[in-house]
C-alpha cells in the first residue's frame, strides 16, 4: 500500500470511476453518497481553516508593514491575472464559437424578457464582504467575511503585541490541528474522488457532451494557455523558478482540484504543495493562499469569458466592444465573489449575463456540462492561487517570526 504514492491513489481512482461510469451508466449512482460525504467532509474544513491560518498569516510575522506590503502586491497579481484570464476565455470564444450552429432542444426566448439592470449586484457583493456578526459568518461558512474578520482580528493581535500573544498561540495550535484534521480527510481522497467522478461519466455519457463540444475545447485550450503563458512566464520571470518544477509540484493539488471541483476544499493539499514543494515560506502560504482560495478565481473568470460568447452566439447577439470590456471587468468581481464550491461559478455567470443583458436562460444551455467545465476552471483556480506564492514569496518571504515588535 504505502509504495503507491498518494498522486498515483487519486489518478487509480480517476480512471477507475470514468471506466465504472462507462460501463454501469446511471446505475453507478449508488456511489454517489461516498462523494457526498468526502465533499462534506471538505466543506466542514474550511471556515475553521481559513480562519486559523489567516489570523496566523497576518499576525504571526509581527511586521504589519510587510504584511501589508505582501497583501497589496497578492491582490494586485490577482487581478490582473483574472482580467488575463477572462480575456484569454473571450479570445477563445471567438475562435472556437462554440454558439453558432449549435442545436439544444430549447424553447424559443424572447430576448428581452430575462433583462434587468444589475448593478446592485456588485454594490451589493461588495458590501456584503463586512460582516456585521463575525460569528454568524462563521456559523453560515460566509467566506469572504470570515476572511475579512480574520485580517482584522489579525492586524489586531499583531497591534495590540505582547498581551495578544496568547490570543496568537491558540491560533497556532488551532491551526495546526484543522491542518491534522484535514490530513486524515485528504487520505479519504481516493474513495471520494470515486464516489464523485462515476456518477458525473454515468449520468451524462459520452454522447450527450458532442454539441456542447466546442465549448469545453474552447475551455480546455483557454486554461492551456492561460497555465502555459501567462503562469509560466510569472513563476519563471518573477518567481524565479523552473515552470517544470512549479507544475510537477503543484500536480497532486490541481488533480484533487479537478476530482473535487472546490477550490476551497483543495485549500489544505495546495499549502502542504507550495510550502513542500515548491519551497515557498509557511508564512506566505498560510496568507497568500486562503486569500486565493476564496477571492482568486483565474479558471472561473475564464468560463465566464467562455459562456458569455457562447450565450450571445447561440442567441445571434453581436457584442459591443463597449460590452466586452463590461465582461472583463464584472466577471473580475465575479469572479472574486465565487465561493470556491462546486458550482458556484455557474451561479455567478448571472451576474455578468445581467450586465450585458443577455438572457439569464442561456444558464440552462450550458448548465448540463458545468460539472465538466467546473472541473478545468477549478484546476487553472488552484494553480492560479499557487503562481502568487511563489510570485510573491520571492521578494520577501512572510516567515513566522512570532516575536510582536
Ligand atoms: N468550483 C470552483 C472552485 O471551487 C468555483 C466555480 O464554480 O467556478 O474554485
Amino acid at each position: 500500500m504505502k509504495k503507491i504514492n498518494f498522486l498515483t491513489w487519486i489518478l487509480i481512482a480517476f480512471i477507475a470511476a470514468v471506466i465504472a461510469g462507462a460501463v454501469a451508466g446511471p446505475a453507478v449512482n449508488v456511489v454517489a453518497p461516498l462523494g457526498e460525504a468526502f465533499l462534506r467532509l471538505i466543506q466542514f474544513i474550511i471556515a475553521p481553516l481559513i480562519l486559523a491560518t489567516l489570523v496566523v498569516g497576518v499576525a504571526g510575522n509581527g511586521d504589519l508593514k510587510k504584511v501589508g506590503r505582501l497583501g497589496g502586491k497578492t491582490v494586485a497579481y490577482y487581478l490582473v491575472t483574472s482580467a488575463i484570464a477572462i480575456s484569454i476565455g473571450l479570445g477563445m470564444g471567438f475562435l472556437f464559437a462554440p454558439g453558432e450552429g449549435v442545436d439544444i432542444a430549447q424553447e424559443n426566448i424572447d430576448e428581452g424578457a430575462a433583462q434587468t439592470e444589475g448593478t446592485d449586484g456588485i454594490v451589493d457583493t461588495l458590501l456584503n464582504i463586512i460582516p456585521t456578526n463575525p460569528f454568524e459568518s462563521l456559523v453560515e461558512g460566509n467566506i469572504l467575511q470570515i476572511i475579512f474578520f480574520a485580517i482584522f482580528l489579525g492586524i489586531g493581535i499583531a497591534a495590540v503585541g505582547e498581551k495578544a500573544q496568547p490570543v496568537l498561540r491558540f491560533f497556532e495550535g488551532f491551526s495546526e490541528v484543522m491542518f491534522k484534521v484535514t490530513s486524515f480527510v485528504i487520505m479519504l481522497a481516493p474513495i471520494g474522488i470515486f464516489g464523485l467522478v462515476a456518477p458525473i461519466i454515468g449520468d451524462h455519457g459520452l454522447g450527450v457532451l458532442l454539441p456542447l463540444m466546442n465549448v469545453i475545447l474552447a475551455m480546455v485550450t483557454a486554461c492551456l494557455v492561460h497555465i502555459l503563458v501567462t503562469y509560466f512566464i510569472a513563476v519563471k520571470a518573477l518567481g524565479k523558478m523552473s515552470p517544470i518544477a512549479f507544475i510537477k509540484g503543484i500536480a497532486p493539488a490541481a488533480i484533487f482540484a479537478f476530482s473535487s471541483a472546490s477550490s476551497a476544499g483543495t485549500l489544505p493539499l495546495t499549502i502542504k504543495n507550495t510550502t513542500e514543494n515548491l519551497g515557498v515560506s509557511k508564512g506566505t502560504s498560510s496568507f497568500v493562499l486562503p486569500l486565493g482560495a476564496t477571492i482568486n478565481m483565474d479558471g472561473t473568470a475564464i468560463y465566464q469569458g467562455v459562456a458569455v460568447l457562447f450565450i450571445a452566439q447561440f442567441y445571434g447577439v453581436e457584442l459591443s466592444v463597449m460590452q466586452l470590456l463590461t465582461v472583463v471587468l464584472i466577471a473580475t468581481l465575479a469572479s472574486i465573489g465565487t465561493a470556491g464550491v462546486p458550482g458556484a461559478g455557474l451561479i455567478m455567470l448571472t451576474l455578468v449575463l445581467t450586465n450585458v443583458g443577455l438572457p439569464l436562460e442561456g444558464i440552462a444551455l450550458i448548465a448540463g456540462i458545468d460539472r465538466i467545465l467546473d472541473m478545468f476552471r477549478t484546476s487553472v483556480n488552484v494553480i492560479g492561487d499557487a503562481s502568487a506564492a511563489v510570485v510573491v514569496d520571492r521578494k520577501e518571504p512572510l516567515d513566522e517570526e512570532v516575536q510582536a515588535s
